[in-house]
């Protein structure tokens, strides 16, 4: 994927809310990372649920497509519990990911406000924030929790965000590795850039549609060339 949807196209001079999804945007892992965690999900699935591990995986994938997280799926199916559930496939070695000291120094440049907007936990971003050395850049985040299991892509999880944040999304630019978690930001009045790369995390790429204002695979780059 190339830059050339880039910032000749898109002018972010009335932005002042820059929010960024989490996993494979601001950073961008080893495959085997997300294997681990998907692993996690499939093993807590199979022991839940009683099924075979090649049943669950199934399930998993299922409810990650139709729900836009595994866990919605999980609850509104078979009523679980979302706690146990995130703490333990959440608890993965995060040694393997590496700080990226250019994206700290082009968001930390960024003016106003910077916020996370992940399908992830509370937990999970904050300990990858942290350990990515990125956390105290970010005024906060809005996880699944408090999308209250309703996640992206739902237009629900985009209102409860603005809503708790209180900010115009008319004047807000959003990073999402997942391009159908761009469209209800667009419909919304946001600014849209496809974070893509070679390993893009399922979901990505399967919609059609003009709601990506701009694509790259270096936000750090794009990000100082944007200011
Ligand atoms: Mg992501």
């Amino acid at each position: 994927m190339s830059d050339t949807l880039d910032l000749s196209h898109i002018d972010l001079s009335h932005i002042d809310t820059w929010i960024f999804d989490l996993d494979n945007t601001l950073y961008r892992a080893d495959v085997s990372f997300f294997a681990d965690i998907g692993e996690k999900m499939t093993a807590f699935i199979s022991r839940h649920l009683a099924l075979q591990p090649d049943e669950a995986r199934l399930l998993q994938e299922e409810y990650f497509h139709d729900y836009g997280a595994t866990l919605s799926g999980l609850m509104d199916i078979h009523g679980m519990d979302p706690a146990p559930f995130l703490d333990y496939v959440h608890d993965v070695d995060l040694s393997v990911l590496t700080p990226n000291p250019a994206l700290r120094s082009a968001i930390e440049a960024l003016p106003g406000r910077r916020i996370i907007f992940t399908n992830g936990s509370r937990g999970h971003y904050r300990n990858v924030a942290s350990h990515l050395g990125l956390l105290d850049l970010f005024e906060g985040g809005f996880a699944i929790e408090d999308m209250h299991y309703e996640p992206k892509p739902k237009r629900r999880a985009y209102e409860r965000f603005v809503d708790a944040y209180d900010f115009d999304p008319t004047r807000a630019v959003f990073f999402e590795d997942t391009r159908r978690n761009l469209e209800v930001a667009k419909e919304m009045g946001m600014t849209t850039v496809w974070i893509t790369g070679d390993d893009a995390w399922p979901g990505a790429g399967d919609a059609e549609g003009d709601y990506v204002d701009a694509v790259t695979s270096d936000l750090a780059g794009w990000l100082e060339r944007a200011r």
